[in-house]
């Protein structure tokens, strides 16, 4: 069997922590019964048992790491494929009060300093499958990874973010990938409208409710803006639709679509655009896509666990909390988000279910240390992290 290391990282260094499981289980709490039944399981798996197994590392997911960490629960945040989540790729972050602009990257070491600060483990590995096992009354969830790890945890906080849909036509993916500050095509237009300051041809891709937000995003900075609608009418509510209609400013093209961006393999100067009257070219400066944004739950354990809507966002109260006991939700995969994508949302939402964890831990008798020999490794990794920062 492969020796289970746990990663902490402290701002760019990376530490490298040695498992150091023990089976010396004491068990001497009121949930006595319930905790010697985990103990079990746990053992019998790999022996890493967490309070609370965080589900992404993006914003939502190191705010739950941190909220958990600071009621002194044992927490591990799975970065998953995306370490730092969405604002990763955003060059220039300066619409979140109290926090001094920087780029995305920038932020996110501060989020990760501070949830291994309050004693989070962070985790490089992606869950490839989760199952729910019933323990007397309570949850329990066995959660297995993309390295071959095998973790246990008595309440799951799902961050798994989303990401925004782009139109796969010619050239946009050259274009997506050029260096930031030379950025045309963006995806938040709420992120990144201030790009568009002093442009002639704007545009914004799609139809519902969020591409007309976008045209007003759009309008705070631009002079003009044309709306791109792939259908003969909008999908926006006819309320929402009311918010641009008389805006002289504003030209609505409608059975239109992106076919091509052209350029010169760094630079966008023109779209080609098919219409009822043929092919057009036009020239462009910033485009905006606001057609839809994928939340990140689309595979088998996410469905399994039956928490999501139809458009496969995670449903949540204003608590966090999912359909399922001991299961908590945050951020941009779940339908609070379905209104509000942005970055502090998130977090605050990814705090609140750090804390509505604690909160459950506390009232279901499970916030003892009596399986401390199971849970020694988080031990381990608060001491390292200690003496690291002496
Ligand atoms: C280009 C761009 C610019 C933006 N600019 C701004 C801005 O200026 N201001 C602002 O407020 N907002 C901005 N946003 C929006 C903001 O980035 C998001 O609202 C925020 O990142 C959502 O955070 P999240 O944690 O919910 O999800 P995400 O950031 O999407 O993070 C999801 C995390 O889940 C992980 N994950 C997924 N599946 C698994 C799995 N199976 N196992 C383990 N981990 C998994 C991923 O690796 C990732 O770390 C921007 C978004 C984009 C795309």
């Amino acid at each position: 069997m492969m020796v289970p290391y746990v990663y902490v990282a402290l701002g760019t260094v990376m530490l490298q922590v040695a498992d150091v499981r023990s089976h010396d289980v004491v068990i001497s709490s009121p949930a006595d019964a319930f905790l010697e039944q985990v103990s079990t399981v746990v053992q019998a798996h790999s022996g890493h048992l967490l309070d609370v197994a965080v589900i992404g590392g993006g914003a939502a997911g190191l705010s739950a790491g941190f909220a958990a960490a600071d009621w002194k629960l044992r927490v591990a945040v799975f970065m998953g494929r995306c370490p730092g989540g969405q604002i990763m790729g955003s060059w220039f972050v300066d619409n979140l009060p109290g926090i001094s602009p920087k780029p995305g990257w920038q932020l996110i070491k501060d989020y990760k300093c501070d949830a291994v600060r309050k004693g989070a483990a962070l985790v490089y590995d992606t869950i490839t499958d989760i199952t729910v096992s019933s323990l007397g009354h309570l949850p329990f969830f066995v959660i297995h990874t993309e390295d071959g790890e095998t973790w246990a945890a008595f309440t799951l906080i799902l961050a798994t973010g989303g990401t925004p849909k782009t139109l796969h036509v010619l050239g946009e993916e050259r274009y997506l990938q050029v260096a930031d500050h030379e950025k045309q095509i963006f995806t938040c237009s709420n992120c990144d409208a201030r790009i568009a300051e002093g442009k002639q041809h704007v545009y914004v891709v799609g139809g519902g409710d969020a591409a007309v937000d976008a045209v007003k995003d759009v309008l705070t900075y631009a002079a003009r803006c044309t709306l791109l609608v792939r259908k003969n009418a909008m999908r926006a509510s006819p309320s929402v639709q009311a918010r641009i209609a008389h805006d002289s400013r504003v030209t609505i093209l409608y059975e239109t679509e992106i076919v091509e961006m052209c350029g010169d393999g760094s630079r966008i100067y023109s779209i080609r655009l098919k219409t009822p009257n043929g092919l057009i070219e036009r020239p462009v400066d910033v485009l905006y896509l606001a057609i839809g944004r994928t939340p990140g739950t689309d595979c088998p354990w996410m469905r399994a666990l039956g928490i999501c809507n139809v458009a496969g966002y995670i449903i949540v109260d204003l608590a966090q909390h999912t359909t399922r006991t001991g299961v908590y939700a945050a951020g941009d995969a779940t339908t609070l988000a379905e209104t509000y994508h942005q970055l502090d949302y998130a977090a605050a939402c990814g705090k609140r279910a750090g804390i509505e964890a604690y909160v459950y831990m506390r009232e279901q008798g499970l916030l003892c240390t009596s399986v401390q020999g199971v849970l020694s490794p988080y031990y381990h990794v608060r001491t390292s992290y200690e003496a690291e920062v002496e």
